[in-house]
């Protein structure tokens, strides 16, 4: 019986790749329409030509056929964009992998033109940008917003005496007491919240230059934020801050974080 097939051209996002049988690679693609897997054969052979074009995070023009009960057929790729040195750079490549990772889980299939777009800039920059991390803590916020996970960093989540709390967030130096972050309730807690509220199992400590960075973060453009001094005790507990909310939202730790966590503690 032949199987049914049907050509079809698509614009994506390489995210990841993986090895399948001897020479043969499964290409998993953000598109503006679904995150989509697609089988290369062929690719791992040498001159194969279609290596080039499907390096990680590169923008690729694909042709392909739908195969039933299987994945698509990649029959050819022309790179629209290559991001060289999110592949070289070990750092940067690091950051994309995670970026990666969190497109896969928060998004599944439901993309949409906005995202794509979003990813392409966010790729572009990060090979651009003299501090990866620091883009990265601006790249979150969004990505979880998209995702439908917008975290509240103005306002307190808390609840208190059966009431929402909802004190307004203005964290400043002087600041004797800690805040707290809820990722149950989806943002930050008051000092008087992180108070009544610490013994619950997700909610941690948050210091209020961490809690101040977030808003910044949230609120303004890169170019704004990437100029003030970013204390590095401050980057390391956003680090450890960012982690917990989103892994608590994915139920599912990226293994990149890992690797991460370490690249924070050499900046
Ligand atoms: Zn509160």
């Amino acid at each position: 019986m032949k199987a049914r097939s049907r050509l079809y051209r698509i614009e994506g996002i390489v995210l990841s790749r993986r090895d399948q049988g001897e020479a043969d690679r499964v290409v998993r693609m953000l598109t503006a329409d679904g995150i989509v897997d697609l089988l290369a054969k062929g690719i791992r052979k040498p001159h194969s030509r279609k290596a080039g074009h499907l390096e990680l995070f590169s923008r690729s023009q694909v042709l392909a056929s739908r195969v039933k009960n299987s994945w698509d057929i990649l029959s050819q790729a022309e790179a629209l964009t290559v991001r060289r040195r999110l592949q070289e750079d070990f750092e940067r490549a690091t950051y994309a992998r995670y970026i990666a990772e969190l497109i896969i889980r928060f998004f599944e299939g439901e993309t949409d033109v906005q995202l794509y777009n979003f990813v392409d800039q966010v790729f572009a920059h990060l090979e651009e940008v003299a501090e990866p991390m620091r883009f990265v803590r601006w790249v979150e916020p969004r990505l979880l917003t998209l995702a439908g996970f917008r975290p509240t960093w103005d306002m307190c989540v808390g609840e208190r005496e059966d009431a929402l709390c909802e004190a307004e967030l203005h964290p400043q130096p002087s600041d004797r007491r800690p805040y707290g972050i809820d990722p149950a309730h989806g943002g930050a807690l008051c000092p008087n919240c992180f108070k009544a509220h610490r013994e619950m199992r997700a909610v941690q400590q948050l210091s209020p230059s961490a809690l101040s960075w977030l808003q910044a973060f949230q609120r303004r453009e890169y170019e704004d934020v990437r100029q003030y001094d970013f204390p590095s005790q401050t980057a390391v507990e956003l680090s450890h801050v960012m982690e917990h909310y989103i892994v608590y939202h994915l139920e599912w730790r990226p293994s990149i974080l890992t690797l991460m966590q370490e690249l924070g503690r050499r900046e």
